[in-house]
């Protein structure tokens, strides 16, 4: 079982397609607790920085400039087990290929732009969750 809190970011496109309420009502539903929450902008440093460990990946260009178009939501949620079950309810990476209700296969375009990021470990979710908030804004 994995800790208490993860990490996601509602991207650029889902936010602008006004999805962020769906979002927010899915993790709602899905039984999780946000414990902080803000509307925010990368800049291209800041998505490089963040999304630092897929570098030698083919997308990493595409995905830094798309990460860093426009605004997007962050938010620290918990729930036990919440790295798992968030992963769960947000879908296969490729929207196309994820389940029926999942929050990629409801607000996903492509699968760069695929409505959510979420922490895939305790670690991450921490390192993640420190790139945006401070201990004083969890709640
Ligand atoms: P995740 O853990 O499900 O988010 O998937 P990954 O860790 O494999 O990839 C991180 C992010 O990179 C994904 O959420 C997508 O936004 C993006 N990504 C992954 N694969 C591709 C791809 O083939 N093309 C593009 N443009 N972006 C991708």
């Amino acid at each position: 079982m994995s800790g208490k809190r993860t990490f996601t970011m509602i991207k650029p496109t889902a936010y602008k397609n006004n999805c962020t309420g769906q979002i927010i009502q899915k993790i709602y539903e899905g039984g999780f607790h946000i414990a902080a929450m803000k509307i925010t902008k990368l800049s291209k440093k800041d998505a490089e920085k963040f999304y630092e460990i897929h570098a030698e990946r083919p997308f990493y260009g595409e995905l830094v400039d798309f990460m860093s178009s426009g605004p997007i939501v962050a938010a620290i949620l918990e729930k036990e087990n919440a790295v798992e079950d968030y992963r769960k309810l947000i879908g296969a990476t490729n929207p196309a290929e994820a389940e029926k209700g999942t929050v990629r296969a409801m607000c996903g375009t492509s699968i760069g732009e695929n409505a959510v990021h979420g922490s895939d470990s305790d670690d991450n979710a921490k390192i993640e969750g420190d790139f945006f908030f401070s201990e004083r804004e969890l709640h």
